[in-house]
């Protein structure tokens, strides 16, 4: 199952980010950012995520999802437009098919909470202030 696969690789990231953090000794939540182009059920995810965290350091962890539309800008008119799903990859206006994927295909972490407070993973991209 693909979201297995993802859910495990979640894990393993952030088992490795609180082994170097060092003291960390529950994992609260985990924010993961998912592109509407990723091909990642959320709901499956946040499922196989919870099966796959029992056991580890991560068990009770909550799975926060954040959803990133899909965004293309054609390349010969510099028309921008929301993708959509099934994604509309040929310009709306000229009908160009020489497009640039502004977003959407995002699957990464972008924080996660630990049993003291907010850290960011090291390992991430820079983290977005959301508010
Ligand atoms: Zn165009």
């Amino acid at each position: 199952m693909h979201e297995m696969s993802i859910a495990m690789a979640v894990i393993g990231q952030v088992e490795e980010a609180a082994e170097r953090a060092g003291d960390v000794t529950a994992v609260r939540s985990v924010r993961l950012q998912v592109g509407e182009l990723a091909g990642v059920v959320p709901d499956a995810l946040s499922f196989c995520f919870e099966l796959a965290c029992a056991g580890t350091l991560l068990e009770g962890a909550e799975l926060v999802t954040d959803t990133v539309p899909g965004r293309a800008r054609c390349t010969p008119c510099a028309h921008e437009w929301a993708v959509g799903m099934p994604p509309l990859l040929s310009c709306p206006l000229c009908d160009g098919g020489a497009t640039d994927l502004l977003s959407g295909r995002e699957l990464q972490i972008v924080g996660v909470q630990w049993e003291d407070g907010r850290t960011p993973v090291p390992t991430a991209q820079p983290i977005p202030e959301e508010r």
